[in-house]
């Protein structure tokens, strides 16, 4: 959809470095990727304002998108300010044509928030998984939704065989042992484990979970998924795949679960105590999806008992999670906070898909359909494809109890 008449284009995005923007960054670039696995193009806008490889993603960065946006005598406004009625967001909002968002540090569009925002008509999440928007309410109010596909997919896959890995072998407490000076390699490796011959197994097996079998194929492991659609028998015999048609029989088996699905009305709260239960004692589960997939105080039952061995992953409920959210304290966690898609590696492209979404929308050409979630009063896309209708906002109020540590 195209508007001749100055938008305002609203984005919330992380806080700056408390140590401030780098002067210098640690490399001198990132590769130049010539497409996505699928073959996929990468995100294709008409020109960047930003240096791939440095920090785009906080308040500062901005995305890049200011001289482009003003240039073109639009209003943006950059704020981290999104939770509670008295943010910045919330008054912004009222008057945004346009709002930008990140998984990392959602901006909730809730069902009241969209009520407010009469103008809004276009949602863009700068990165991939939109369930911070009430995605019921952008239906009924035909509120375009459109995030950046496959930009951040592989750098969430090698987090999450970073997570598998570091659970099984039980690294960061072996890194605690050397920060804290000691040589008890004793302690280090009572919970030690080679993950060669285990069982893994990914729930959904859309671009990141098959980017993550790939990528576990060369451990000597026996790979499992189980998703609502089969891969083509080519690519399960290449990988030498087991297809489990229910989550229960494939966490049944697998001695490394990690989750690869978006979370919507059909996948929230999926792993709780009855699904946890039906693992193997001592599973390792990881979860790079999203936190709300999983039920909070049923990981920490689990892995207080026993029943998990271990829990990692980047995703929370609601992010930011409160200080005293009880996944900062479980025991055997191995948690990062919502990183995983937002390397400076992935940030330039995330960035230059949001422009070229943009860029569609103010030009009136259409947005491509594998970065559309919903448009014109439906699923479209990639959101026909993997989302149910339905709201998965429930709760995220809460996020207003954080503050800065
Ligand atoms: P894809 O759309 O490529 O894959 C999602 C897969 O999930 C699809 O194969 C889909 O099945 C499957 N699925 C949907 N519902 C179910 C269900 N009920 N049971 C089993 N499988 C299901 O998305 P990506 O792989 O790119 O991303 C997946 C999710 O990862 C995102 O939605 C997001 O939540 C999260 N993510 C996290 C990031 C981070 O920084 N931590 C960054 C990027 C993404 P089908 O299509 O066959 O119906």
């Amino acid at each position: 959809m195209s508007s001749g008449s100055a938008l305002k284009v609203v984005c919330v995005l992380y806080d700056d470095p408390v140590t401030g923007i780098p002067a210098s960054y640690a490399r001198d670039g990132i590769p130049a990727l010539s497409s996505y696995p699928d073959g996929q193009t990468l995100p294709s806008p008409s020109g960047i304002d930003f240096t791939p490889g440095q920090l785009l993603g906080s308040v500062s960065g901005g995305l890049g998108l200011e001289p482009f946006l003003t240039g073109r005598g639009h209003q943006y406004v950059v704020t981290s300010d999104k939770d509670g009625p008295d943010s910045v967001f919330e008054r912004e909002l009222v008057d945004a044509d346009v709002v930008i968002s990140q998984p990392f540090w959602p901006a909730y569009l809730t069902a009241e928030r969209i009520a407010k925002a009469s103008n809004l008509r276009l949602a863009i999440t700068a990165g991939i998984g939109s369930d911070h928007v009430d995605l019921q309410a952008a239906i009924d109010r035909s509120i375009t939704v459109a995030e950046v596909t496959w930009c951040n997919s592989i750098s969430v896959a090698e987090h999450a065989v970073m997570q598998m890995l570091a659970l099984v072998r039980d690294y960061i407490p072996q890194y605690g042992w050397v920060v804290r000076g000691g040589w008890n390699i004793a302690d280090a490796v009572s919970r030690s484990y080679d993950i060669e011959g285990m069982d893994v197994g990914v729930v959904a097996a859309g671009r990141i979970g098959l980017a993550v079998l790939k990528r576990m194929k060369p451990f000597d492991v026996n790979l499992h998924y189980t998703d609502r659609h089969r891969l083509p028998a080519e690519v399960e015999a290449e990988l030498g795949l087991t297809y489990h048609a229910t989550v229960e029989s494939l966490v049944s088996v697998c001695d490394v679960v990690s989750i690869h699905c978006p979370l919507h009305p059909e996948t929230e709260d999926m792993f709780d105590d009855e699904l946890i239960g039906r693992m193997k004692r001592g599973s390792y589960l990881v979860n790079t999806a999203r936190g709300k997939i999983c039920n909070r105080d049923a990981i920490v039952r689990a892995l207080e008992s026993g029943q998990l061995a271990g829990y990692a992953g980047d995703v929370w409920f609601p992010q930011p999670a409160p200080n005293d959210h009880p996944w900062r304290a479980m025991p055997g966690h191995a948690m990062t906070p919502h990183t995983s898609g937002t390397s400076l590696s992935a940030q330039a492209r995330y960035a230059a898909g949001v422009r070229e979404i943009l860029e569609c929308w103010l030009d009136g050409r259409p947005i491509r359909e594998e970065y559309l979630i919903v448009q014109g009063g439906a699923l479209a896309g990639a959101g026909a494809h993997s989302y149910s209708e339905g709201d998965a906002t429930g709760g995220s109020e809460e996020a207003a109890r954080f503050t800065a540590g």
